[in-house]
Formats: C-alpha cells, sequence, structure tokens
C-alpha cells in the first residue's frame, strides 16, 4: 500500500489532491500484523483466539457479513465458533445461548449479528454479552466505558473510522464533526468517538431541520445513514474529511450514503466506496478479538 501514514492530512481551502482513505489496503497491513500476535499467542499458550457468531434467523445479508468474518478469521489464523439459531428463537433461548458461550475459556468474543428477528429483544441480548467478550462494542457498558474514556471495545464500524483516520494523520482535534445517523451501532459511539478525538460535533438524524445547513459547515462528515447517496456532494465543504460508512449495491458497484462523483476535487480526504470503512469494520471485530484472547491468556 502507499505510505499514507506520511501523509499530514489538515484542512486546507486549496487542497490539490484528495487523500483516499484506504480502508481496504490498511486492513490487509494489519491482518499480517494480527496474524504474527496470533502466533506469538499460540507459542506462548497453545490457545487460539476464537470469535463466536451468532445469526439468528435466514437473513442472506447477515448470513453474508457472519460469513465474511468467519473469513477473515481464518485469514490471521484464528478460529471462530458459528452458532445457527431459527427465526423463531425466543429472547430468553438467545440469552441462555450467549451465557453458554460467555461462560465456555475458549470463546475469546462474541459477536450477535444485527438485526436479530423483531419479537426478539435485541438490547436485552447485546446487554448479555460479557463485557470482556463483547469485542463488538454493544453493550452500554462498553459504550459507557468507551465515552468515559475506560478501557473498552468500541463499537466496530466507529471504532475502525477512526482507526483509518489515526493511520492517516487526520489531525481532529477542533474541527467541526457532523455526524448523520444516530444508532446505537454507529452514530452514537461515532459521536462519542469524535468528540473524544476534541472535535466539535453535531449529530444530525431524520428530523434535523435544514441538513445541507450542518453539513455545508462541516470540517469532517460522516454518513452513516442507511439512504443511498442521501448527502449531497455540493453541500461538502472544500477541505472537509468525508467518511462514508453506507454501502448499497448498484449496477456499477455501489454507492454509499454520501454522493462521491466530485467530492475528490472538494474534499482533502474521502473513504471510497466501497473498500473504505467496511473493511475496517471486520478488520476491528478481528483486531479486538485477539485483544480479548490476548487478555484472557494475561500477555
Ligand atoms: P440505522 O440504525 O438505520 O440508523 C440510521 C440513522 O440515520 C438513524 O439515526 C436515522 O435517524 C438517520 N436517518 C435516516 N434518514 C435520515 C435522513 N433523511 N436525514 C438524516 N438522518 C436520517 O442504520 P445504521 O445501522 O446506523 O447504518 C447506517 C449506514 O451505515 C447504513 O448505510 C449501513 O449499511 C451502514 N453500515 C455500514 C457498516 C460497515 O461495516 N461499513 C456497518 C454498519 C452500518 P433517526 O434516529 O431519527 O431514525
Amino acid at each position: 500500500m502507499s505510505n499514507a501514514s506520511s501523509t499530514k492530512t489538515t484542512m486546507t481551502s486549496d487542497n490539490q489532491s484528495a487523500t483516499l482513505l484506504d480502508g481496504k489496503a490498511l486492513a490487509k497491513q494489519i491482518e499480517q500484523e494480527l496474524r504474527t500476535r496470533v502466533d506469538t499467542l499460540k507459542e506462548k499458550t497453545g490457545r487460539t483466539p476464537s470469535l463466536a457468531t451468532i445469526l439468528v434467523g435466514d437473513d442472506p445479508a447477515s448470513a453474508t457479513y457472519v460469513r465474511m468474518k468467519g473469513n477473515a478469521c481464518k485469514r490471521v489464523g484464528m478460529d471462530s465458533i458459528r452458532v445457527e439459531m431459527p427465526s423463531t428463537t425466543t429472547t430468553e433461548q438467545l440469552k441462555a445461548k450467549i451465557d453458554e458461550l460467555n461462560n465456555n475459556p475458549d470463546v475469546h468474543g462474541i459477536l450477535l449479528q444485527h438485526p436479530v428477528p423483531d419479537h426478539v429483544d435485541e438490547r436485552a441480548c447485546f446487554e448479555q454479552i460479557d463485557l470482556a467478550k463483547d469485542v463488538d462494542g454493544v453493550t452500554c457498558l462498553g459504550f459507557g466505558r468507551m465515552a468515559m474514556q475506560q478501557s473498552a471495545y468500541g463499537s466496530c464500524t466507529p471504532q475502525g473510522i477512526m482507526h483509518l483516520l489515526d493511520y492517516y494523520n487526520i489531525e481532529l482535534a477542533g474541527l467541526e464533526a457532523v455526524v448523520v445517523g444516530r444508532s446505537a451501532i454507529l452514530g452514537k459511539p461515532m459521536a462519542m468517538m469524535l468528540l473524544n478525538a476534541n472535535c466539535t460535533v453535531t449529530m444530525c438524524h431524520s428530523k434535523t431541520q435544514d441538513l445541507a445547513a450542518h453539513i455545508k459547515r462541516a470540517d469532517i462528515v460522516v454518513g452513516a445513514v442507511g439512504v443511498p447517496e442521501l448527502i449531497k456532494a455540493e453541500w461538502i465543504k472544500k477541505g472537509a474529511v468525508v467518511v462514508d460508512a453506507g454501502f448499497h449495491p448498484t449496477d456499477n458497484g455501489g454507492v454509499g450514503d454520501i454522493e462521491m462523483t466530485g467530492v475528490a476535487d472538494i474534499a482533502s480526504a474521502y473513504t471510497p466506496v466501497p473498500g473504505g470503512v467496511g473493511p475496517m469494520t471486520i478488520n476491528t471485530l478481528i483486531r479486538q478479538t485477539v485483544e480479548a484472547a490476548e487478555k484472557a491468556a494475561g500477555l
């Protein structure tokens, strides 16, 4: 990959060429480092880091995500345990399964694939995950600890975005950040992470009036809405950092939550879609599971 870490990206009004925040390449590089850490752990302790994934129901997109996570485990030499439960699973049955995994010393991280069927209390099931195994950063306790800058695994997508921004030396302190979307797994933790990095943060959502006005004054924009190209390129401020968490497949590949046509000429840095945020999400899950295994082994 290009030696992007040497690039100092700051807000500028006359940027010549925007930095591509290449999540795919960075994730590949981190995987190599993780492979070494997994090997070391195996040599020192005889233990292999293991991620348990739980898929409830038969949503094809969720099944694909779970498969991708299992494949990422394999690539770094980790184990993964795939738990599949029928769509008729009750909240109590799912909580009992999570407890079983909490008590299994061979499991270091637990991922409950979101969303679960409507009749299941997803929040209650997330809360059942032991903090030490909450490598997807979904529990209230984990969120609170992250917000208070205490040790915790952050929610993987925003944590992956922070890693990407850090790798490319994006200077965040003092920037006006606008996060569009306020979900528990993405928008909220993203806003908190940017606040902790000393940005001045605005959170936008479906009831926000005049979204364009907020985006127009943003030095960094994060699209986390789930609406194809909701955020228009013409709203992006010259020199802004543009991060797009969305992905919506199209005949030509896919688009994100931000209209990217022309953004390379406006922004100082931007994530491609695909190949920006997505690979960093899975990578963060794997990295946090390796960390959990290292902690469990006392390393
Ligand atoms: P979500 O739970 O559906 O939340 C969407 C958020 O966007 C909500 O807070 C909603 O506001 C807000 N919103 C919806 N329409 C809006 C509008 N017209 N104007 C302003 N805000 C609006 O979605 P999510 O799970 O956070 O995911 C968001 C996006 O990120 C999706 O594109 C998803 O595919 C993507 N994603 C990517 C990854 C990855 O690994 N790359 C991981 C997770 C999610 P209200 O709260 O008012 O309803």
